[in-house]
């Protein structure tokens, strides 16, 4: 009786994140995909934010810079235009 090693999940999944806007994308529709200009700008700001807050130290900090605000508000933006 022999045992298959499991494949890891990074190998099985059939999605994959956007480079450019972070967003789960199926493989199949990679090509369909267009990032929005709204996501993409959030997605960045969320890479600078997160080199911002492991330097700083603390999230509320990072929550409190414009950076934060700004990408706080995109966030809430995005629920109230996706939102019923
Ligand atoms: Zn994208």
């Amino acid at each position: 009786m022999s045992r298959r090693p499991e494949m890891p999940s990074f190998f099985t999944s059939q999605h994959m994140p956007c480079a450019d806007c972070g967003a789960s994308i199926r493989a199949s529709e990679c090509e369909d995909h267009t990032c929005s200009p709204e996501r993409r700008l959030e997605y960045r700001l969320f890479q600078l934010g997160g080199e911002v807050a492991t330097f700083d130290d603390g999230l509320s900090e990072y929550l409190e810079s414009p950076q934060g605000r700004f990408a706080q508000w995109l966030a809430e933006r995005e629920r109230r235009t996706q939102g019923p």
